[in-house]
This record gives C-alpha cells, structure tokens and sequence, in this order.
C-alpha cells in the first residue's frame, strides 16, 4: 500500500473524512500558501482515487462536483480512498482567475514546478510530492471557465503502454460523447503529462461546463462532473453498482485554431457542429463593421468548443476544432 497522504493543517475529522490544507508558502501577511485536500478513507483498502479542479482558477463545475461527492461519501460505503482538492490553484480560485495572480503563471504549463522558484512552481511541485505521489490514478477536472465554451470531452494520453491503456479506460468509463486523445497538445508542463512521465500515474482530464452554461444549465453540468467521478469509481471497482449504458463515443484530436487579428468575432459554426474542410468557421469585424478575418475549417471536423465573449484579442484562441478519429 503506497504511504498516506501528510496534511499540514487539519481543519476537521469527521468519521472517515479529514479535511485540510497543504501549505506551500508564508505570505507577507502571515497566512499560507496551501492547497485544500479532502481524504475520505473507504471501508477496506483499495485504490486511492485523487479529483482535483480549478488548476485553472475560473473552472468550478468540477469545484462544485468533487464538494458534493465528498459529501455523499462519507455516510456511503466504497473501498479505498477518495482524496478531493476541490481548488488546486487556491488563489485563482478565490479570486476568480484562471492563471495565478502572484506571479501570473498559468499552472498547467509550468508542471512539474521546482521548489526554488516562483510561487506557482512551488504549488505545483509541492502538489506532485506531498499529494499525487500518493495516489493511483487522477482526475483533473478543466473547463471552459469565463471566455470559453467546451462540449464535455474527456481528454486522455494514448499508447500502447499499460499506463496509457488504463487512462482509456477510465476515459470511456467516465461516458461522454466526446473522448480527446491528447497526443499533440501544442503546450508542456501539463499535469497529465507529468504524473504519467515523472510518477507513471494515469490521469483523465475531462473538459466540463463553462460560463455560458452556467445561466441555465449549471447544475447540468456538475452533475455530468459527479456522474463522471461515480462512473470512474465503479471501473474502479471503488463502489458497487452497474457501470451506466456506455453513450456513443467519439474518439477525437482537438487543435486550437488562433485568431490573427483581434475584432468583433461571429461564430459562424455551433457546438458539436461537423464541418466540412474549408467551410468558414468564423469572422471577425472591426469596429466600423468591415470584415477583416475569415476562419476557414482545415480539415472535415467537429465544433467543440470556441470563444465565448464577442471580443477576441489577436492570438486567442478562437475555436477548439476536432479532427474525427474513428
Ligand atoms: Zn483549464
């Protein structure tokens, strides 16, 4: 059995739960750095399952789910441990940011951090070695936060070695329709990448929910956040229960299509939508009402996500734009 996970400051035990912090850093004013953990202990020993969100600050609908998963866990029997960090980036999450505000450092990009440098380099490393080191296998909730929409898709490392294969599987077990297979993320220091790399953790990254859900359809989506946690858990064999009817997948290649100019942007093609190459995804405005931008689709494909907010600025990212693998 792999070593138990060491809170610095214990806030509660309740039962099987403990609540806590991890600290990593004294701030001018006294108060810590820390990272808030949730371990709830199983009735017989078994796999320790970490969920964590809000690596970026302004993605709650994972936030809300592992909160009320943990919640149902402590009065429901389940073997091994459940360990929940509800807002892995504490501060952004307080302060509704996606990137840190100290030092303005993205989290998921700067994995695995050191313990030397910046204070998100900090919160990363200490992260891999006082929590992940501990576990199993991850779930790292994402999301569209507040400039983006996302379809659910759940995001995985492919190839042939057993690490990988576990991470499919526990892709699919999570049932939604879209499954992005994460092999050519134009960006490092990506949690997935690491745990796999440094520590040979499976980790599955599903993408859930963004502002423009948040009006009508939040609790949509945490429920597909806790409903996806239930279904890792019984692949898992951590609870009992039928494994839901599988949905139809598909099994998709996200890029990120940058917009040149910055301007007024029309969305000229809808989430889930398939395009064919060539169709013109979007177009950009200026503020005299002159087109000055088209987005053509590069290849046959399907519309998951795009920005949200009529602005874009050059350089965003404009749409998340998936090739069809099979
Ligand atoms: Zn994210």
């Amino acid at each position: 059995m792999k070593q138990k996970i060491i809170l610095d400051d214990i806030v509660s035990i309740r039962g099987k739960r403990t609540d806590g912090y991890v600290n990593f850093g004294q701030k001018p004013d006294g108060s810590q750095f820390r990272i808030p953990v949730i371990i709830i202990e199983g009735e017989k020993e078994g796999p320790t399952l970490l969920v964590d969100a809000c690596t970026h600050g302004d993605e709650y609908e994972g936030a809300e789910a592992i909160v009320e998963i943990a919640k149902k866990l402590e009065t429901e029997k389940f073997v091994g441990t459940f360990v929940g960090v509800p807002a892995l980036n504490f501060e952004a999450f307080s302060c509704i940011s996606r990137v840190s505000i100290t030092d303005g450092y993205n989290l998921n990009r700067i994995f695995p951090g050191n313990n030397e440098s910046y204070i998100t380099h900090r919160l990363a490393y200490t992260y891999m070695e006082k929590v992940v080191k501990f576990v199993d296998c991850v779930i790292t909730f994402h999301g569209g936060g507040d400039v983006l929409h996302l379809e659910p898709i759940i995001g995985y490392l492919p190839g042939d070695d057993e690490i990988s294969k576990k991470t499919l599987e526990l892709a699919k077990a999570f049932n939604q329709k879209f499954i992005w297979s994460m092999q050519n993320l134009p960006f490092n220091g990506v949690t997935s990448i690491e745990y796999k790399r440094i520590l040979g953790i499976p980790t599955v990254l599903p993408e859930v929910g963004s502002h423009c859900g948040r009006l009508y359809d939040r609790e949509g989506n945490v429920k597909i956040c806790s409903d996806g946690i239930v279904n890792v858990m019984i692949a898992l064999k951590m609870l009992d229960g039928e494994a839901p009817m599988p949905v139809e997948k598909m099994n998709v290649e996200l890029h990120y299509l940058h917009a040149r100019n910055g301007g007024i942007q029309k969305l000229l093609k809808q989430k889930g939508e398939i395009v064919e190459e060539g169709e013109i995804l979007g177009e950009i405005y200026d503020v005299f009402g002159n087109k000055i931008e088209e987005l053509e689709a590069p290849y046959r494909g399907v519309v998951i996500g795009f920005w949200s907010v009529p602005v874009i600025r050059p350089g965003d990212w404009w749409y998340l734009y998936a090739k069809i693998l099979d």
